[in-house]
């Protein structure tokens, strides 16, 4: 087990800036994952910390050692990737064993301590019963399990994964996704995992880094991430269906954009500087915009809107729906009662929760730091 320090680490491809300047720690067994678009950088990052490439600058250090020109070999980290490749013709007891066969610290090991290990890793990935399979004879599932458990029965210090689970069904995909967990629960060994898909990220990791376009965005838990986004990419990339991003101005004491109206604590447009009329980012989440057909009794406040799309999920309906008395084509998403039954063209009534909005530099996208409730009455 190590802790992974990375230290203003840098990549360039010719004149691309594929990763600018990060700094960032994992700690020694923490489950943390690396999320963003594809594209922005994350195998990059980790093939610098498996030492299958060099940074352009920066260090990478595993407990303060700097690992930075070291060989792969010598950093002792297993890399799994979305396309594992099993041996075909070996069995997958032969598979798991590979590594420790080939390992030169691990050859005073005997047949028997080796089959124990094999054992130990088949017990910890469900594949007991499979051990004398070949990969062909394998479902997708136990196919990355065997992948895994390869990586794993050398006992890396790091054990660093990218995209892993892509391959595989949605189903098959959140049941790994739990399986994945508990292994690291069990091994403790420092896992770093990288993925496109936020949901995943967000309900596997201890904490996790969002990367856009090779820079850092945040560092959080996802709770810190949910609750508290960073800037508007943050924001607007955590969380399903993401949050709903307005065009919005300071005045008067509120933030408004069109109907919905927020009180400003005192202070907030002073402070920042920001004379009256001041453009900003209203940011509310779906989970926190109910939506009601007009005619039901509700939301009073006076905001409506016209139904464009639904989506049945569960006993829930997400519903977006064009913000009346606003910008043409503005669309705010919510959720409603699925026993509403609402269409699209039906008339809603919107209303907010309290103290769970979030406020965005129109320029910047840097979150501005305070705590918005309704306008009272
Ligand atoms: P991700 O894994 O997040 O999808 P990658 O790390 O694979 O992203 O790639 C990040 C960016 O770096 C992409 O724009 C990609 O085209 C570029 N890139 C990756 N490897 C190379 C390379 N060897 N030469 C040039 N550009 C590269
Ligand atoms: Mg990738």
């Amino acid at each position: 087990m190590a802790e992974v320090r990375l230290e203003k680490l840098s990549k360039r491809y010719g004149r691309a800036d594929v990763l600018a300047g990060l700094t960032l720690t994992v700690r020694d067994g923490e489950l943390f994952a690396i999320v963003g678009p594809s594209g922005c950088g994350k195998s990059t990052l980790l093939h610098l910390i498996a030492g299958l490439d060099t940074p352009t600058e920066g260090r990478i250090l595993f407990d303060g050692l700097d690992v930075t020109e070291l060989p792969p070999r010598a950093r002792d980290v297993a890399l799994v990737f979305q396309s594992y490749a099993l041996y075909p013709h070996m069995t997958v007891a032969e598979n798991l064993a590979f590594p420790l066969h080939v390992a030169k610290r691990r050859t005073s090991r005997s047949r028997e301590e080796i089959a124990a290990e094999v054992r130990r890793i088949a017990e910890l990935l469900g594949l007991v019963t499979v051990l004398e399979r070949r990969p062909r004879e394998l479902s997708g599932g136990q196919r990355q399990r065997v992948a895994l458990g390869r990586a794993l029965i050398r006992r890396p210090r790091v054990f660093l994964l990218d995209e892993p689970l892509s391959n595989l069904d949605a189903q098959l995909r959140a049941g790994m996704r739990a399986e994945l967990r508990k292994l690291h629960d069990d091994v403790k060994t420092t896992m770093i995992y990288v993925t496109h898909d936020q949901t995943e990220a967000m309900t596997l990791a201890d904490r996790l880094a969002v990367l856009d376009r090779g820079r850092l965005q945040q560092i959080g838990t996802p709770r810190d991430l949910y609750d508290a986004p960073a800037n508007r990419f943050v924001a607007g990339f955590i969380g399903s269906p993401p949050m709903n991003l307005l065009d919005a101005r300071l005045e008067d004491g509120e933030v408004r954009a069109g109907p919905i109206r927020f009180r400003l604590p005192a202070g907030v447009e002073t402070r920042r500087g920001a004379p009256a009329g001041t453009a900003v980012t209203l940011g509310i989440r779906p989970e926190h915009v109910r939506m009601c057909a007009a005619d039901a009794a509700g939301g009073s406040n006076g905001i409506v809107g016209t139904v464009r799309l639904t989506e049945l999920s569960g006993s829930q309906l997400w519903v977006s729906a064009e913000l009346g008395g606003y910008n043409p084509g503005t669309i705010l998403v919510g959720l409603a009662d699925a026993t509403d039954r609402l269409q699209p063209g039906d008339q809603v009534t919107i209303s907010l929760d309290r103290m769970v909005s979030h406020l965005f530099d129109a320029e910047t996208g840097a979150r501005i730091d305070c705590e918005i409730g309704l306008e009272p009455g």
